[in-house]
């Protein structure tokens, strides 16, 4: 069998291919940076090549058994043109994918499902017609977000007044062409975030539902036991099951990720999906006998859901920290205070060349066996404490 083709170097291709290796498969990993985690961690499979570049990525493609993505940079057309012309198999599929390439399709994908969404619009061609559209149709605070390329908050903006609005447009390249969505800004009580990995037929197997805590923007904290009221989160919980049932029913085909907004009463939002792997399942590889990676790498070897694996995988009591870098440069080190017993620590990092403040490094799984131990806090006191 050829190689796994992953389009994407980064930490998600890495942890990636180190499930396919764990199972003897071999990989290949096509990205456009000789410094990233995966071109570090396995140099002689890597492929440096633009996401852009047609001839290359065919080249790539047809080395490869079946490919697959760890981001949503690529567009769907040159995912289409793979399955076309170098006549290999995609997962996600063209089709699949197109519903996730931006945060625009994603917000019609949702709306054409009848999935609950924060009320939501895309902005109209010009900043001034989108001045227009925010102060005739929402009320301030309204939270602007970019149609491409945003993570980690990064291209979110949340609006309070008029005045704070120009700046935000501009900070968003709205000004140069670039597409936003407007939404409503929600009370959001918690946020939660699930897995499915869907054949394409309606089947799907579920990672566990996690809560997620955010700071500025960035998740801190992933849960795999989440903090609300039972029966605020046996609402919530239903409503996400049935999100999810109705979304591997539309015929997507690959490893999905869903965030979601709860609100007070336990009524769920949709927030965002994306078509991979996701930082929000990290806990997965300490957690579960079968981690995300694993699940995407069986399913991309052997072309159906593993009949071995729950449909709902459980997960030991544990919480994720991202790693986040503290100083600036290639000389770093990780520092983690003592854990009570008995907690079992699993720190990774992603093996990036530099570090910068704020950059994702690394995560660290902390799973509790006994489930009595208070892991939020242990999991504050740590993110205060760990040094890198
Ligand atoms: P990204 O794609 O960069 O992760 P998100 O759309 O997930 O951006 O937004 C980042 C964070 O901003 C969310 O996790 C949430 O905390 C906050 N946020 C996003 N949209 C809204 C909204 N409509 N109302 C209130 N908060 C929001």
């Amino acid at each position: 069998m050829n190689p796994i083709g992953i389009l994407g170097d980064g930490q998600l291709a890495l942890l990636l291919a180190e499930s396919a290796k764990a199972r003897g498969l071999s990989i290949l990993g096509y990205g456009e940076d000789p410094n990233s985690s995966f071109a570090r961690a396995f140099p002689s499979q890597f492929v440096l090549g633009t996401k852009k570049d047609a001839t290359a990525l065919h080249a790539f493609a047809q080395q490869c058994s079946v490919l697959t993505l760890e981001n949503e940079f690529y567009s769907s057309e040159s995912i289409k043109k793979i399955e076309s012309e170098a006549g290999v198999r995609v997962i996600p599929d063209s089709k699949s994918y197109q519903h996730f390439e931006n945060k625009i399709a994603q917000h019609q994908f949702f709306e054409s499902l009848l999935i609950a969404e924060p009320r939501t619009e895309i902005a109209a061609g010009k900043p001034d017609e989108t001045l227009t559209q925010i102060e005739t149709r929402f009320q301030y605070p309204v939270v602007l977000k970019r149609s491409q390329g945003g993570y980690d908050g990064y291209g979110v903006r949340v609006v309070s007044s008029r005045e704070q609005l120009t700046p935000a447009l501009k900070d968003l390249a709205h000004d140069r062409g670039e597409k936003i969505l407007i939404q409503e800004k929600v009370a959001i009580a918690y946020e939660l975030a699930q897995g499915i990995l869907c054949d394409g037929k309606g089947n799907f197997i579920s990672l566990p539902l996690v809560e997620t805590i955010q700071r500025n923007g960035i998740c801190e904290i992933v849960l795999s036991r989440p903090t609300l009221a039972p029966e605020l989160l046996k609402k919530a919980s239903s409503q996400i099951q049935s999100t999810l049932e109705k979304i591997a029913k539309s015929g997507i085909n690959g490893l999905f990720h869903f965030e979601f907004f709860v609100l007070k009463d336990g009524s769920v939002l949709i927030n965002e999906g994306a078509p991979r792997p996701h930082n929000s399942q990290h806990l997965s590889i300490d957690a579960c006998d079968t981690s995300q990676f694993d699940l995407l790498v069986r399913y991309l070897a052997e072309g159906k859901l593993p009949s071995d694996v729950p449909k709902v995988i459980p997960s030991k009591p544990g919480a994720m920290i991202n790693l986040l870098g503290q100083t600036s440069g290639s000389d770093y080190t990780l520092s983690l205070p003592e854990f009570p017993a008995p907690i079992e620590a699993y720190a990774k990092l992603y093996q990036k060349k530099d570090s910068r403040p704020g950059r994702k490094m690394g995560h660290l799984n902390l799973i509790d066996e006994s489930g009595k131990l208070n892991l939020v806090e242990i999991a504050r006191n740590t993110l205060k404490e760990y040094r890198l």
